[in-house]
């Protein structure tokens, strides 16, 4: 099936097949013509799946097949995001898809200064993508309004509700018009979730989909048996003697991506931390760097990595296994994307033998074991328990509320398939040479729960 069937205007497509994309994903291809229908949505498709554009096409064929009056324009589409990272990507596919039509959009997070957003607004847009902290300071400096909105999408809704944000999410309903059009995406059905989409939705067409590439598919995975203090040192042999040009790699936490990414660096490795604690502009210039190409290694916390897209992602390092088996899915789903195959190495060593078990419990099936010559573990080594980043039993939860509870995140609960390699090629190469890491990110909303603005870098757990 091609793109030409779904009804959109040549505009769209043309910017479509810009983009190289051929075929629509099954959301694409369930949700683009109900969209168009003027339906509400409800929509089970997380990152990976291709949703963006499945709301973003039709959303923008509906707002150009009707051109308000000449004079300012009021805001006729809101998509609301949990957080700033992904308001970013939302806003960046809406100037993509967008860029042979005549509407404009913009995008408005925390953590940055508000007037320019302000003069944006006030320039007018048609399409308003946001975080719901920052779109409420806006309305309560009347710097927006949303009176005149025709479509609301609600994008990872799921993650709204465990960030906290439902009162936010309630208080900026009942600034639109009764009559619109309600697109709602989660990956998750809580009874909360249930609530909000039996109060907002009117006679919603469901929408069901699987990940596009799920582990099963394109993912090879495989684990790399290794005594706790070689770690870093394998994974810079590795990346260096396969010379792997752009991997993410997951700690457990903060402290220890830190250190990890300095580490890299001196071993000429270029690299960034991407978590909790960093300014906007520092992860929004790692992130870039990364997809650029600048920084080789980016070293990320499982929230902090949670909802970004990076395209073709060729490997994911576990370096430390995550306390909750949900997470290890996850994570690996950061890779083989988009049709790509992937490779989810992990580093495992004595201390995470129960999480390793508890992760093959969760994908039904072992991982292969293959030990790097050079690097055996040493026997005579005891395993150390374990420094908690996230407990799998959520009390430890970060001040921000950007953690899932267990069995309700987005990704959980999938299964693996078996494609694992089949034999270790390592042999020893010299280290890659110097590059330049230029700061680190992290990734929240604007707001803590409850509605209170919360501080740009404020720590956020161990997380
Ligand atoms: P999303 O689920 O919206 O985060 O999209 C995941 C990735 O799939 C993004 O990198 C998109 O650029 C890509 N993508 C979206 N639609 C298509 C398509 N029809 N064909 C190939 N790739 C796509």
């Amino acid at each position: 099936m091609s793109f030409d069937t779904l009804g959109l205007s040549a505009e769209i497509l043309r910017a479509v097949s810009d983009q190289g994309y051929s075929e629509p994903t099954p959301v694409q291809r369930e949700a683009i013509p109900v969209i168009l229908d003027g339906k509400d949505i409800l929509a089970g498709a997380q990152t990976g799946t291709g949703k963006t554009a499945g709301f973003t096409l039709p959303l923008l064929q509906r707002l150009s097949d009707s051109t308000p009056a000449k004079g300012r324009r009021p805001v006729r589409a809101l998509v609301l995001t949990p957080t700033r990272e992904l308001a970013a990507q939302v806003a960046e596919s809406i100037e993509t898809y967008g860029k042979h039509l005549p509407l404009s959009s913009t995008v408005i997070f925390g953590g940055v200064k508000i007037n320019p957003q302000i003069q944006r607004l006030r320039a007018g847009v048609d399409i308003l993508v946001a975080t719901p902290g920052r779109l409420l300071d806006h309305v309560s400096q009347r710097t927006l309004d949303l009176s005149a909105v025709e479509i609301l999408v609600l994008d990872e809704a799921d993650r709204m509700l465990d960030m906290g944000f439902i009162r936010d999410i309630r208080k900026i309903i009942a600034l639109m018009p009764r009559q619109r059009q309600n697109l709602l995406f989660s990956a998750t059905y809580s009874n909360d979730m249930r609530k909000l989409a039996d109060s907002l939705l009117k006679s919603p067409v469901s929408i069901e989909v699987a990940r596009r590439n799920t582990p099963t598919e394109l993912v090879s995975q495989v684990v790399h048996p290794v005594d706790r203090e070689r770690k870093r040192e394998l994974l810079s042999f590795m990346v260096g003697s396969q010379n792997w040009r752009q991997v993410l790699v997951f700690t457990r936490t903060k402290h220890g991506a830190n250190r990890l990414s300095q580490q890299l660096e001196k071993d000429g490795i270029s690299s960034a931390a991407i978590h909790g604690n960093k300014s906007q502009g520092a992860r929004t210039r790692a992130l870039a760097d990364f997809k650029q190409g600048e920084v080789r290694v980016l070293v990320a916390t499982d929230i902090a990595a949670r909802g970004l897209d990076i395209d073709q992602l060729p490997h994911v390092v576990n370096y430390e296994l995550p306390n909750v088996p949900e997470d290890y899915v996850h994570r690996i789903g950061r890779t083989g994307r988009a049709g790509n195959e992937g490779e989810a190495v992990s580093l495992v060593c004595v201390d995470e033998h129960k999480l390793l078990g508890d992760i093959e419990r969760l994908l039904k099936r072992d991982l292969s074991k293959i030990i790097i010559p050079g690097y055996e573990p040493d026997p005579s080594i005891r395993a150390q328990p374990i420094q908690k980043g996230r407990s799998a039993a959520g009390n430890s939860r970060p001040r921000n509320g950007a953690g899932h509870p267990r069995g309700k995140r987005p990704g959980a609960g999938g299964s693996a398939s078996r494609k694992a390699r089949s034999g270790a090629s390592a042999s020893r190469g010299k280290p890659a040479s110097r590059g330049n890491s230029k700061g680190a990110a992290g990734v929240n909303g604007n707001r803590a729960p409850g509605g209170k603005p919360r501080q740009r870098s404020a720590p956020s757990g161990n997380v």
